[in-house]
C-alpha cells in the first residue's frame, strides 16, 4: 500500500483534492484502484496502522467527500464499465464503473440506465452513495430508487448481500449514505428500454413569477412517458424550462404534456442528448477549474416551498454582486417518487414528501484563494442552508453543505441514530472516516 509521499507530484496533487479543488486533505497511504485488489485485507492492514479508511469514486465530490485527512484512501474507479449479470431487465456492475462507459455498454444491448447526473465521469458507488439527480428525475426519481441489491464489503470485513429483502435497514442507509458504512462493490440495477431520440421544447421567461407558474402543472403530473426536465433561473438572463420525451425512433409519436401552456417553444429532435450535454458539462468547468473552485449546493423541496426558495435565492443573489459574480448556473430538477421505492434516510426526500419534488441548486465558480469572494458566497450558502430547514426541505448529499449538530438534528431526525447504531454494529472498530453526515466540516481546509 503506498504512502502518500511516494506518489508523483501529479498523484499527490489528484488525491489530496476533489472535483471541486476547494478542499485540500493529505492521506497517509493511497489504494489506486485494481479490479484485483483485496478489500478485506486492506481493511486488516489500516485496522494494524490504525488509520482511518476513506472510499473515493470518481472524486468529482465537492465538499471533500472522497479526501482523507491522514487516513487511507481506497479509490474504486476505473474508466471503464463491468457488467457481470444482465437479464434484459436488471443488470449487475461493478460499482467502480464509470456511468458514462456503463450506459453506453448497456444502449449495446437496448437498455438504459432509467436516471443518471448529468455528468457521466463518475462511479456508479460514488453516485449511489449520494443518491443520482438528473434530466430523467422527473419521471425516473433517483438513481438509488432503481437498485435492486448490492454487495458490501463492512468494515468488519464481511461481504455481504443487501436488498430490500435482506438487510433491509443497511440497504435504506448505505444507499445515499456517503461511504459511511463499507464499499459497494457490486450493484443491480432495474433498467429501462433504450430511446435515443428526445423531443425538446425550450421555454424562457423574464418574469420569476410567470416562470415559476408555467411549472406548477409537473407537481400533479403523473403520465408514464418518459420525460426529461432541467430548469434554471436566470440572474441577468432569462428563466429557462426545458422539457424533453425521448423516443425510440426520431417520427414516434409524443405525448408532451408541457405543450398545454400554450406558449411558444423553442424545439428540436436530439440523437443521444443524455451522452453530448454530459461532454459539454465537463469541458465548460475544465476550463473555469483552472482559477477558480467549483462547488455546488443544492435542497428540494414540494413545489410551493421550492418557489419560495427560489425568490429567496434570486434576491439574495441581486443583492450581492460578489456573490452573484460566482454563480455559473441556478439549475433546478423535478424528481418524482418511484412507486414502491424504500424511504432513503439521506435522500434528499423526507418520508411525507408528496410525490414530486423540486431540487434547486447553485453552481458555483470561486476564484482560489480571494477570502472576500468566498465570505459573499458562504453568506448565500449559510442563508440558503438556513432557509432550507425552515422549510422543511432537504439536502441533496452529493453537495456542497456546512452543516452542524442542529442541521442534522433536523434534516435526519431519526437517521443519524440509525446510522451510529449501524456503524456500531457494522465498523465496531470505527475504521470508515467521518463524513458530512456525523462530523461537523473541516473549514480551514477550504483552498
Ligand atoms: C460536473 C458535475 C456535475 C454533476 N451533476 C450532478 C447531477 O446532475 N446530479 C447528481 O446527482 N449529481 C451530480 N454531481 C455530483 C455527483 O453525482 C456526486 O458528487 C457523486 O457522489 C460523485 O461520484 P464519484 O464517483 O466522484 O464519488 P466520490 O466523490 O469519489 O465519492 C462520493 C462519496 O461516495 C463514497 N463512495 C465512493 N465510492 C464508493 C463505494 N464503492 N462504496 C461506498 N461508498 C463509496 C465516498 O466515500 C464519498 O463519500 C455532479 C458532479 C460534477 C463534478
Amino acid at each position: 500500500m503506498p504512502l502518500f509521499e511516494q506518489l508523483s507530484d501529479r498523484e499527490k496533487d489528484v488525491y489530496s483534492h476533489d472535483y471541486g479543488g476547494m478542499v485540500h486533505r493529505e492521506p497517509k497511504k493511497v489504494v489506486q484502484f485494481r479490479r484485483d485488489t483485496d478489500l478485506k485485507q486492506l481493511i486488516e492492514e489500516a485496522v494494524n496502522d490504525q488509520l482511518s479508511v476513506t472510499l473515493r469514486g470518481a472524486g468529482r465530490g465537492c465538499a471533500g467527500q472522497s479526501l482523507s485527512k491522514g487516513g487511507t484512501l481506497i479509490e474504486r474507479y476505473q474508466r471503464d464499465a463491468r457488467l457481470s449479470g444482465f437479464d434484459g431487465t436488471q443488470a449487475t456492475a461493478a460499482a467502480s464503473s464509470n456511468l458514462c462507459r456503463l450506459e453506453l455498454a448497456l444502449n449495446e444491448h437496448g437498455l438504459s440506465l432509467p436516471v443518471v447526473p448529468v455528468y457521466l465521469n463518475l462511479s456508479l458507488g460514488g453516485v449511489l452513495s449520494a443518491g443520482g439527480l438528473g434530466f430523467h428525475s422527473i419521471t425516473q426519481g433517483q438513481t438509488v430508487e432503481h437498485v435492486r441489491s448490492f454487495t458490501l464489503m463492512t468494515p468488519k470485513g464481511e461481504r455481504l448481500l443487501v436488498s430490500p429483502d435482506s438487510h433491509e435497514t443497511l440497504f435504506r442507509h448505505v444507499l445515499c449514505g456517503q461511504g459511511q458504512l463499507g464499499v459497494i462493490e457490486e450493484a443491480t440495477m432495474g433498467l429501462v428500454p433504450y430511446k435515443p431520440y428526445t423531443h425538446f421544447a425550450h421555454y424562457t421567461f423574464d418574469d420569476l413569477n410567470a416562470f415559476l407558474k408555467s411549472l406548477s402543472w409537473i407537481s400533479s403530473w403523473r403520465g408514464d412517458a418518459t420525460l426529461q426536465f432541467v430548469g434554471s433561473i436566470g440572474l441577468e438572463e432569462p428563466h429557462v424550462a426545458m422539457y424533453g420525451e425521448d423516443v425510440a425512433e426520431s417520427s414516434d409519436p409524443v405525448c408532451a404534456p408541457w405543450l398545454q401552456q400554450g406558449v411558444p417553444a423553442h424545439t428540436y429532435v436530439e440523437k443521444n442528448h443524455r451522452l453530448k450535454h454530459h461532454y459539454e458539462i465537463a469541458f465548460n468547468t475544465n476550463e473555469v477549474r483552472q482559477k477558480k473552485g467549483v462547488l455546488y449546493s443544492a435542497y428540494c423541496f414540494p413545489y410551493d416551498e421550492f418557489c419560495e426558495h427560489a425568490h429567496l435565492l434570486l434576491s439574495l443573489l441581486k443583492g450581492d454582486k460578489e456573490a452573484s459574480a460566482c454563480v455559473t448556473r441556478i439549475p433546478f430538477y423535478a424528481i418524482r417518487k418511484q412507486d414502491n421505492a424504500p424511504f432513503f434516510p439521506f435522500s434528499p426526500r423526507q418520508k411525507a414528501s408528496p410525490s414530486m419534488l423540486f431540487g434547486l441548486g447553485i453552481n458555483w465558480a470561486v476564484p482560489l484563494k480571494n477570502e472576500a469572494a468566498w465570505r459573499a458566497v458562504k453568506k448565500v450558502l449559510d442563508a440558503s442552508l438556513l432557509h432550507c430547514v425552515s422549510l422543511g426541505g432537504k439536502p441533496y448529499l452529493g453537495c456542497w453543505h456546512d452543516f452542524n449538530e442542529s442541521h442534522l438534528n433536523a434534516f435526519y431526525p431519526r437517521a443519524s441514530q440509525s446510522l451510529e447504531e449501524l456503524k456500531k454494529q457494522w465498523d465496531p472498530k470505527g475504521i470508515i472516516a467521518e463524513g458530512q453526515l456525523n462530523k461537523k466540516r473541516d473549514d480551514d481546509a477550504l483552498g
